[in-house]
C-alpha cells in the first residue's frame, strides 16, 4: 500500500533502539546465550584460556576473560556496531564459515540490553583499550592497562527490558544452562582451559589437555570415559569420529549425548536419531547412550544459520549424513562383540561401586571384569564379554574360559570342593541354557588364602549366577540362592546406617554440582533440613523455587545418578511429617537410598563383583532381610534336593 494513499501512515520503519532490542531478543535469550556468544568470540580469537564469571546467575554480572588475540584501539569500538565482524567479508564467505561466530551481531545485541565494558589488548601493543557501552551507546573509549587478551563484562543485563527479565527461570536453572554450555564447548576444544565461577564457587575447572580422552574424562569422569569406545567412519557425505558408551551403559535421557557438526555443538534430531539407530536393539526403548560425536561435512553442505541462538542445523544431504552416523556406530558396536539382542538395561556403575566399596580392587584400576560370559549348554560362549573394551582381556580369565570350554576343570575352582567342574554344573543345570553362568575365573585359591579370615559368605563356593539376578553358591551340603539385589541393598543399607549412627555418612563431592528440580512442594522441605542432611552424606544448596543444587552425595552412592537420589529423598520428605526430626526418618530414608543404588536383578555380575558382594555380606550384621523385608537368600539342603528327585 502506498504511504500517501491513507490519511495516517500506519507502517513505519522502527527506530534503531527498538530494532536493536528486537534483534537482541534473538541473541540474549538468557545469561547462557550471552555467555555462548562471548565464549565463541574468545575461541575465535584463538584463546587457550577462557574464564567465565557470574554473579547472581548472570543477572548481576557476566564476565568472560580470554587470552586470545585481542583487538586494536581502532577495532575495539567498531566491534559493537551492528554487522560488525572480522570474520565474513563476502557473500561467498557465508558458505564457508569456519569460525563459530559470523553474524557480527552478538556484541551489538548484548550491548543494546546491558552495560558492557570491554578491555582488550593485542600481545604486541603497549597498552590496551577500554570501551564502555550503555544500552547500545558507546559512552567511553580510552587507553587502559590490561593483560594480552580480552575481558568483557556485562552488568545490568536486560535491565532496560524488564518484560524479558521476568521470563528468566530460577538462578539455578540459568547457572545450569551456562555450565552445560561450557561443558559442551569444552568437549570440542580440549586444548583450551575452561573455568566457570558463580560467585565465590568454582563450578567448572577443566585444564587444557592435549589428548581429547582426557577432556572426556573431565566431563564424563575418568571411569566412564575409559569405558567409552572410540570410533570413526567416512563416506561421500563426510566423516565422523568420537566416543560411544558401550551398549551396557545407558541413560534415561539424551543428556549425555554431545554432537558436533564442523566443530559446532548441535542438538539436531537427525543426528541423534541416527546415533540411537546405530545401537538398534542394543538399547531398550527409551534409553540413550552417552556419546561425544564429531561430524565433519563440507561447509557448503550444512546451514548452521537456522536460528542464531539455537543449535539446529540443516543438512543438504540429510539421508547420507544419517547413514554415515548409523553405519559408523553399528560397526563399532559390532566390533564390541555385543550380543545381538537387547540385554536388560544394565547399569554397571552400581556393580562398580560395589567393587570399590569392598575395596577388593585398586580404585585406580578400571572396571576389572565385565559381565560374565553366558555359556550355552553345549559349552559355546554365545554372549560377548562387555568388559571395558579398551582394556586387554585378563589373560588368566580368557585362558580359564578356554580351558573350561574344553571341559577341563577350571584352575580357579579348588579341587578340594570336589563336586565336578563348573562345566558339569552348567550342563547339569543347563537344559534351559543359558540360564546359568558358570564361574570360569574365581580368584585363584592362592589369592584367596592370602585374605585373612574369610567369613562365611566369602568362603561359599560360587557356582554361578542364574537369571542374571541370583547367585548360586554351595557350602557343604547346602545350596545358597542369593538375591543379588536384596543382598547388596542390605549391605549398602547397613553401611549407611552404621556410618550415620557413628556421626555422619562419608560424602563424595560432585565434580560439578547438579541442579535438580525436585518440585515446588519438596524443595522447601529439603531446604529446611540441609544441615541435618549433611549427616546423611548430602551437601545441598537450595536455589529457591523448586530447584536444589547437589554438591555432594554419600560416597557409597557416588555412582548413582544424583538427580534420582535427590528425587527419592524429596519423595521421602514429602511423606515425612515436616515437624519431625530427620533422625526419626533416617532409617527409612537410608533404606530407600540403599535400594536405589543396589545392583539390580537383570544385571550380569562378574566374578570379582560376586566375590566382593559375598565378602561384604560377612562384614555386616546380616539379618536375613533386605530393608524391605524380603529375604536376601534362601537355602536348599542337599537332602531336600534329593527328596525332590525322589532319591530318598
Ligand atoms: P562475530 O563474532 O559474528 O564476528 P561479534 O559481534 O560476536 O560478531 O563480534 C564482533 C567482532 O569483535 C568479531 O568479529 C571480532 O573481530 C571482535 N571480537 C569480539 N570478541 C572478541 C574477543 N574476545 N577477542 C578478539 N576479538 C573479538
Ligand atoms: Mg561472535
Amino acid at each position: 500500500m502506498e504511504a500517501e494513499a491513507t490519511p495516517t501512515r500506519r507502517i513505519r520503519v522502527l527506530p534503531p533502539e527498538v530494532a536493536d532490542k528486537i534483534a537482541a531478543g534473538e541473541v540474549v535469550e538468557r545469561p547462557a546465550s550471552v555467555v555462548k556468544e562471548l565464549v565463541e568470540n574468545s575461541l575465535d580469537a584463538g584463546s587457550s584460556l577462557v574464564e567465565v564469571e557470574l554473579e547472581d546467575a548472570g543477572i548481576g554480572l557476566i564476565a568472560v576473560i580470554d587470552d586470545g588475540e585481542g583487538m586494536s584501539r581502532e577495532d575495539a569500538p567498531v566491534a559493537f556496531g551492528r554487522h560488525a565482524t572480522s570474520k565474513v567479508r563476502t557473500v561467498d564467505d557465508l558458505f564457508r564459515i569456519t569460525t563459530l561466530g559470523f553474524r557480527g551481531e552478538a556484541l551489538a545485541s548484548i550491548a543494546a540490553v546491558s552495560t558492557t565494558t570491554l578491555i582488550t589488548r593485542r600481545a604486541g601493543d603497549l597498552s590496551g583499550t577500554r570501551v564502555v557501552v550503555r544500552s547500545g551507546a558507546i559512552v567511553e573509549v580510552c587507553e587502559a592497562g590490561a593483560p594480552a587478551g580480552t575481558r568483557i563484562e556485562i552488568v545490568d543485563l536486560l535491565g532496560n527490558t524488564p518484560a524479558r527479565r521476568k521470563f528468566l527461570k530460577s538462578a539455578a536453572t540459568e547457572v545450569g544452562h551456562v555450565s552445560e554450555l561450557i561443558t559442551r564447548t569444552a568437549l570440542s576444544f580440549p586444548h583450551v582451559t575452561f573455568r566457570l565461577r558463580h560467585g565465590s564457587r568454582t563450578l567448572i575447572d577443566y585444564a587444557g589437555v592435549s589428548d581429547p580422552v582426557d577432556r572426556l574424562a573431565q566431563v564424563f569422569t575418568r571411569e566412564r570415559a575409559s569405558a567409552m569406545l572410540p570410533f570413526h567412519g567416512r563416506s561421500a557425505a563426510g566423516s565422523i569420529r568420537g566416543w560411544l558408551s558401550d551398549s551396557h551403559v545407558s541413560f534415561p535421557s539424551n543428556r549425555h549425548i554431545y554432537t558436533y557438526v564442523n566443530g559446532r555443538f548441535v542438538r539436531d534430531k537427525l543426528v541423534s536419531h541416527a546415533l540411537v539407530a546405530g545401537y538398534s536393539t542394543l538399547l531398550m526403548h527409551g534409553r540413550y547412550p552417552g556419546a561425544a560425536v564429531f561430524i565433519e561435512v563440507p561447509a557448503e553442505d550444512v546451514d548452521v544459520n537456522v536460528h542464531p541462538a539455537k543449535s539446529e542445523v540443516r543438512f543438504r544431504r540429510g539421508g547420507a549424513v544419517h547413514d554415515l552416523i548409523t553405519q559408523a556406530v553399528k560397526e563399532r558396536l559390532r566390533a564390541q562383540g555385543a550380543p545381538r539382542e537387547a540385554a536388560a538395561p544394565q547399569v554397571p556403575t552400581a556393580a562398580d561401586a560395589l567393587l570399590r566399596q569392598m575395596a577388593l580392587v585398586d580404585p585406580a584400576a578400571r572396571r576389572p571384569v565385565g559381565p560374565l560370559r553366558l555359556v550355552a549348554a553345549d559349552g559355546r560362549a554365545w554372549a560377548g564379554s562387555g568388559a571395558a573394551p579398551m582394556l586387554p582381556q585378563r589373560p588368566s580369565r580368557a585362558a580359564g574360559i578356554e580351558a573350561w570350554q574344553r571341559g577341563e576343570p577350571h584352575p580357579g575352582v579348588p579341587p578340594s570342593h570336589g563336586h565336578g567342574s563348573a562345566a558339569e554344573a552348567a550342563v547339569g543345570w543347563g537344559n534351559a541354557a543359558p540360564a546359568l553362568a558358570p564361574m570360569p575365573a574365581a580368584q585363584p585359591a592362592a589369592a584367596e588364602a592370602t585374605q585373612p579370615a574369610a567369613g562365611f559368605f566369602a568362603r561359599l563356593r560360587v557356582i554361578g549366577q542364574a537369571f542374571e539376578g541370583y547367585l548360586v553358591c554351595q557350602n557343604g551340603d547346602t545350596l545358597f540362592l542369593i538375591d543379588q539385589h536384596a543382598a547388596h541393598e542390605r549391605v549398602t543399607f547397613e553401611r549407611l546406617r552404621t556410618a550415620y549412627a557413628a556421626g555422619g555418612v562419608a560424602r563424595q563431592r560432585l565434580l560439578m554440582p547438579v541442579v535438580v528440580d525436585v518440585g515446588a512442594r519438596s524443595a522447601p522441605l529439603l531446604a529446611e533440613k540441609v544441615a541435618e542432611l549433611e549427616n546423611l552424606g548430602f551437601e545441598l544448596e537450595p536455589f529457591g523455587g523448586s530447584s536444589i543444587a547437589v554438591r555432594a552425595v554419600p560416597a557409597l552412592l557416588a555412582d548413582s545418578d544424583p538427580a534420582t537420589l535427590i528425587r527419592d529423598l524429596a519423595d521421602d520428605f514429602s511423606e515425612v511429617d515436616r515437624s519431625r526430626q530427620l533422625s526419626a526418618a533416617a532409617e527409612a530414608v537410608l533404606a530407600r537410598l540403599a535400594c536405589h543404588s543396589a545392583v539390580r536383578v537383570g544385571q550380569t555380575l562378574g566374578t570379582e563383583q560376586i566375590r566382593a558382594l559375598l565378602t561384604s555380606m560377612d562384614h555386616i550384621d546380616f539379618a536375613h532381610n533386605c530393608p524391605h523385608g524380603r529375604p536376601a537368600y534362601i537355602t536348599l539342603p542337599r537332602s531336600d534336593l534329593e527328596r525332590l528327585f525322589k532319591r530318598t
